[in-house]
């Protein structure tokens, strides 16, 4: 995955969408052009459960009514609103009368289990061009401009993968059908939103690690079969490489050079921080890196010394809230209790269902 070394930030996806990330990092820095050039709605979406009104800038807000069981497609891009979040549609996507509850829940119980809040803790330069890719150029620009709320976007992305940011989560619709999804890509991507407003960036393999424990630890807590991180226990065939674990320094990245390594890894070493340090393992982290300015950017004309460096200076912070033993306490750990680890989700998962 290639970050841009013009943002501090990142946007991280979901497994597989390394083609689209590198897009999407690019179309941070301005690069991409917008996929629609749809002009700004002039009529109000026709809403049989909702209401709607007009804003000074013609994005249409519609109030959803909270049941589920109120489905209507979004005839124009609009927008709903409460006190933490703002969630756009993209015409035509599908809108289920309970898709702002969904998403607070799942917000709710990120905060649960982290401790962390979704205020905002940060000062994000983030700009919000990109939101052309999805719904009518600049339609949407007034709204949320302060950033005080967690930006939602529903958009039908295709063979595209989910994204998220310091402020935003960009969703398919699909991610709200429980059924399907189990809210599995809700999750995850609020966990990134979770993680950059409450720090910095600790480049993608903290991240990725990071959101697939918070994933699956916050879904299995809440009864959620959460069969997503079968993926991570158990890789296929050559899909990790574990000598990784025991090489320590040698081997430890802030990000690897593939994204499934990224996963992989940063599932396993966040797991073994919260398991051997604590449920504040993490916020201690991101305090330390906030306070020695982490920067988990690089220089793209110099990447190896770049990641040569931010991994140095990444494990100096872990070391200075854990101990300068960490890579090989890690790997002890691991060879001692990644197993049974592996077999306990299974036993729960299964006890959840499908
Ligand atoms: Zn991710």
């Amino acid at each position: 995955m290639r970050i841009n070394n013009i943002k501090k930030t990142y946007q991280l996806c979901v497994i597989g969408c390394m083609l689209f990330c590198m897009a999407m990092l690019g179309g941070c820095a301005g690069k991409i052009k917008p996929i629609s050039d749809a002009n700004s709605p002039t009529n109000q979406p026709e809403i049989s459960t909702t209401e709607s009104e007009t804003t000074e800038n013609s994005a249409a807000k519609i109030t959803l009514s909270g049941k589920p069981d109120d489905i209507f497609v979004a005839e124009a891009d609009c927008y709903t609103e409460n006190d933490e979040i703002v969630m756009y549609f993209q015409k035509g996507i599908t809108i289920k009368g309970d898709m702002l509850e969904i998403a607070n829940k799942v917000m709710n119980d990120l905060c649960e289990t982290t401790g962390f809040n979704f205020n905002k803790n940060y000062d994000s330069d983030e700009k919000y061009e990109f939101m052309d890719m999805y719904f009518a150029s600049g339609i949407f620009t007034e709204i949320n401009s302060d950033k005080s709320k967690i930006n939602i976007l529903v958009v039908n992305l295709g063979d595209a993968v989910e994204w998220a940011s310091d402020n935003n989560a960009i969703l398919d619709q699909s991610d709200f059908d429980y059924d399907t999804s189990f809210y599995a890509t809700l999750y995850h991507e609020l966990s990134h939103v979770l993680q950059f407003r409450n720090g910095v960036s600790l480049g993608s393999m903290m991240a990725e690690g990071f959101a697939t424990y918070i994933e699956n630890k916050t879904r299995l807590s809440h009864n959620i079969p959460a069969w997503t991180a079968a993926q991570y226990y158990f890789p296929a065939s050559g899909g990790f490489d574990e000598t990784l674990i025991s090489r320590g320094k040698e081997t430890f990245r802030y990000m690897f050079d593939d994204i499934d390594t990224n996963y992989q890894y940063g599932f396993r070493f966040v797991t073994f921080l919260y398991e051997t340090y604590g449920e504040d393992i993490y916020a201690d982290i991101l305090a330390e890196a906030k306070k020695s300015k982490f920067d988990a950017s690089y220089n793209e004309n110099d990447m190896e010394a770049s990641v040569k460096e931010n991994s140095q200076q990444l494990l100096k912070i872990i070391y200075s809230v854990t101990s300068k033993n960490v890579l090989s306490d890690f790997s002890q750990w691991y060879d001692d209790n990644w197993e049974a680890l592996a077999q306990k989700y299974m036993e729960q998962v299964n006890a959840l269902g499908q």
